[in-house]
């Protein structure tokens, strides 16, 4: 009786710490797959090149891999980068496609950043 009490006892102190990393992963988890959902509503194709526009309105293509980017810092759905276009920082948003006139569409696949996610 009084061993088995100990055993669950134990196995409960055991189990906590492992529960938190779990819910701390459910939690990064549900953040990438509503970026992916995100950007599939968006129309764009997954971890692919998608189109941003720059606070000053600058059309440029960029290759948006969710959960996963090395040359800008990250916040959420908006990404502070290089803008090629005005040779300046700035918050970029994924913009869509359709929403783009033909004129803008050529304009923001001329303008490719660097190949690096
Ligand atoms: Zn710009």
């Amino acid at each position: 009786m009084f061993s088995c009490f100990t055993l669950r006892r134990n196995r409960a102190h055991a189990v906590s710490p492992r529960d938190s990393h779990r819910r701390h992963m459910l939690i990064v988890v549900a953040a990438i797959l509503l970026e992916i959902v995100g950007i599939w509503l968006r129309g764009h194709r997954l971890g692919g090149n998608v189109v941003v526009r720059c606070r000053k309105g600058h059309l440029f293509t960029t290759i948006w891999i969710p959960a996963a980017s090395l040359k800008s810092l990250r916040l959420g759905w908006w990404r502070f980068q290089r803008c090629p276009v005005g040779k300046h920082w700035s918050l970029v948003t994924p913009v869509k496609e359709s929403d783009l006139s033909e004129e803008q569409k050529r304009t923001a696949h001329e303008n490719k950043d660097i190949r690096i996610p």
